[in-house]
């Protein structure tokens, strides 16, 4: 077990004000950075099903994407804008849930195809996803099965409008909410499924722990000791709580 515990408060210079805390200078700034990154977004394809084939032309020189300011990144860790094109199979939302949590804040998920909303024509299949905002907060859906380009720029285009208005705030809620959407995702795995990242930890980095984000069902990582076996977490969940 480490000298000290892994989810203690960041110390106060590297704390993320609170909206209580911000002032209007602050309330200022945070706008003009949402209208840089509505213009500035990094897109990281998960090309789950058929609505992928949809991208090449979007992105390259009949629509050309990239000249509105959105541009293909290849790791999460640098990406702005998690696409999920078409179905998903309980399998691959794990590693999507993954991806996700890999990503910094702000960040945001579009949804393309009815099977994201619905499921699609897979929707009695027992091996897929029915509605991926029951596990991840999803910004934006494209109907169709597949959309047409035409119907992925406008998307595109209502998105980066979204987020330059201070309107694109789903990622919080991840945070917020933590014990919910890992209740889900429980559901869905089994009780012990788990992903390695600390969102409590980052939930508390971005000052957005709050009453819903230790619930019953982070209880039970702590009960297994699923968090990050071996390194305190169980102390820590019971400290913090
Ligand atoms: S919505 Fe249609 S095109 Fe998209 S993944 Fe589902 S079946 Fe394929």
């Amino acid at each position: 077990m480490p000298d000290y515990p892994i989810y203690r408060d960041p110390p106060e210079q590297c704390r993320t004000p609170d909206a209580e805390e911000r002032s209007l200078w602050g309330r200022t700034l945070e706008r003009i950075a949402d209208h840089c990154r509505a213009r500035s977004l990094f897109v990281l394809h998960y090309c789950t099903g058929c609505g992928a084939i949809e991208l090449p032309p979007s992105m390259t020189s009949r629509f050309d994407l990239e000249r509105v300011g959105m541009q293909p990144m290849v790791t999460p860790r640098q990406a702005d804008l998690l696409l999920i094109t078409g179905y998903l199979s309980v399998k691959t939302l794990k590693r999507v849930i993954l991806t996700y949590e890999q990503m910094q804040g702000p960040k945001y998920v579009m949804g393309f195809g009815s099977c994201t909303i619905n499921g699609g024509m897979y929707w009695n299949s027992y091996a897929t996803v029915k509605r991926l905002d029951q596990y991840l907060p999803v910004d934006m859906y494209i109907a169709g099965c597949m959309p047409r380009p035409e119907a992925i720029q406008q998307a595109f285009l209502q998105l980066m409008e979204k987020i330059d208005s201070g309107r694109a705030q789903n990622w919080k809620e991840y945070y917020r909410r933590y014990d919910h959407y890992l209740g889900e995702q429980q559901a869905l795995f089994g009780e012990q499924f788990h992903t390695p990242t600390d969102v409590i930890g980052e939930a508390r980095h971005y000052s957005l722990f709050g009453p819903e984000t230790l619930g019953e069902h982070t209880a039970k990582l702590a009960k297994y000791d699923l968090y990050h076996p071996g390194q305190g977490a169980v102390d820590a969940l019971e400290v913090k709580r």
